[in-house]
């Protein structure tokens, strides 16, 4: 007599971490893995070029999951036998969620919801998003199958359904995961104080009592640091508020920002709020154009190739964006020493991100320098801790498990039990 199967749970990668989780659902002979991000760590100094298979392993920054990558990338088959269906789902385009899709194997279908399936491609046009796929081209995209959010896919035994959530990436979702006998929730990366915490609470209802909650903990990674980063705006709303102020606040002054190219939604509540014309660089509207079909004014740097999809119309050259102080506020993406004397410059969780990043100090100290005022105006993708309180609140799971943090010990479960998987480590739900 075979006994009944169980749905187990296997935790590969992103847990003592901030980012790259990689977590493996099972039930018989069916199996989904999420998320396919690399673990962020610049201080290793890799470029994309060192970035093999082998070294992606070695240093930890992707899952050795089996069965999943290209057996042209592993040199491993998968395994038919054992495995009648895979799948894999992204749930938002930052690349510690994403960053690998192309190393999954062409016949397992990839999931995501619709703006993030669609992102990807156009984010990787140029070659250098994610990593490249076996006998293809940088620039190339493997094959992302867009979800209608609230539709459910089936992969066998498992229902796999993707939901709306609210994170500073656009399009972010989270994903309910339901096998013959439990649901299991998976949070991606998550926040209540975004454009739509609506959507985060209609999440919390559908998922409401799951067996488990894999949820992110960001928030509870520097308890040290507690209530700093809320010396910034509380939210995006008063963000993109602050940034208006600054432009009515210096009616003539050089004003320049530049925002992450993944926070589409900050972009266009700034294009559509400001009360100076806003100018991106050519690349950033034509991520633009090719994602929402939007045009928007932009300019090329001198050394800038043309890019076809923008309206030529639409073009304000640059040597009239470096003379302005009173027009534009103008996304500025190098040449900082070529920027007014007296300018003011907002940093709003543009890359180099922070302190950990190496390129964060020098990068500071060259603007300041130019003597050209630096604003850093962040706003976390991600919910602190008291947000995550209420999330866990609202699921309500009988199980959790924090990923995605340095502290994953910091989240507690008062409706259940709360585990702290180690790398490599199964669970079996029963
Ligand atoms: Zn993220």
């Amino acid at each position: 007599m075979t006994s009944k199967p169980k749905t187990i749970v296997t935790f590969y990668n992103g847990l003592t971490t901030i980012g790259g989780p990689m977590i493996e659902v099972a039930y018989d002979k069916s199996h989904v893995l999420f998320d396919l991000g690399e673990v962020y760590k610049p201080d290793l100094g890799l470029s994309m070029e060192d970035e093999d298979y082998q070294t992606l392993i070695k240093y930890q920054l992707i899952g050795d999951v089996k069965n999943f990558y290209d057996p042209q990338i592993t040199g491993q088959p998968i395994d038919g036998e054992r495995w009648h269906h895979a799948a894999a789902y992204i749930s938002h385009v930052h690349l510690d969620h994403s960053k690998v899709v192309n190393l999954i194997a062409p016949e397992i279908p990839v999931y995501a919801g619709p703006i993030t399936a669609r992102l990807l491609s156009t984010l990787n046009q140029n070659g250098d998003f994610l990593l490249p796929a076996a006998g293809h081209d940088k620039s190339y995209t493997r094959p992302i199958t867009a979800v209608e959010l609230g539709h459910s896919i089936k992969v066998g035994d498992i229902t796999l359904e993707i939901v709306a959530s609210d994170h500073d990436a656009y399009g972010a979702t989270g994903l309910i995961i339901k096998t013959p006998d439990k649901t299991i929730v998976h949070t991606g990366d998550i926040r209540l104080h975004g454009y739509h915490p609506d959507w985060v609470r209609e999440f919390m209802a559908k998922g409401n009592k799951c067996d488990l909650l894999i949820i992110e903990g960001t928030g509870v990674s520097f308890p040290d640091e507690d209530g700093e980063e809320f010396s910034g705006p509380k939210n995006e709303q008063e963000l993109t508020e602050q940034i208006i102020q600054y432009q009515k606040r210096n009616p003539q002054r050089q004003l320049t920002f530049n925002t992450y190219p993944t926070n589409v939604e900050r972009m266009l509540r700034i294009i559509a709020d400001s009360p100076r014309k806003v100018v991106l660089h050519a690349e950033r509207a034509a991520l633009l154009k090719r994602a929402l079909g939007q045009d928007v004014p932009y300019y090329y740097l001198p050394e800038d190739q043309k890019i076809d999809a923008l309206n030529s119309e639409l073009e304000i050259s640059y040597s009239n964006l470096l003379e302005d102080d009173h027009q534009y506020f103008w996304q500025v993406v190098g040449h900082y020493d070529q920027l007014k004397v007296g300018g003011l410059y907002i940093h709003s969780n543009a890359q180099p991100l922070g302190d950990f990043d190496p390129a964060y100090r020098p990068f500071i100290e060259n603007i300041e320098k130019r003597g050209i005022e630096l604003i850093p105006l962040r706003c976390s993708g991600h919910a602190g801790v008291d947000e995550l309180k209420k999330i866990i609140a609202g699921f309500e799971p009988k199980i959790l498990a924090p990923v995605h943090t340095l502290h994953p010990e910091l989240e507690e479960n008062p409706f259940g039990v709360r585990i702290l998987p180690k790398r490599g480590e199964s669970l079996e739900l029963s």
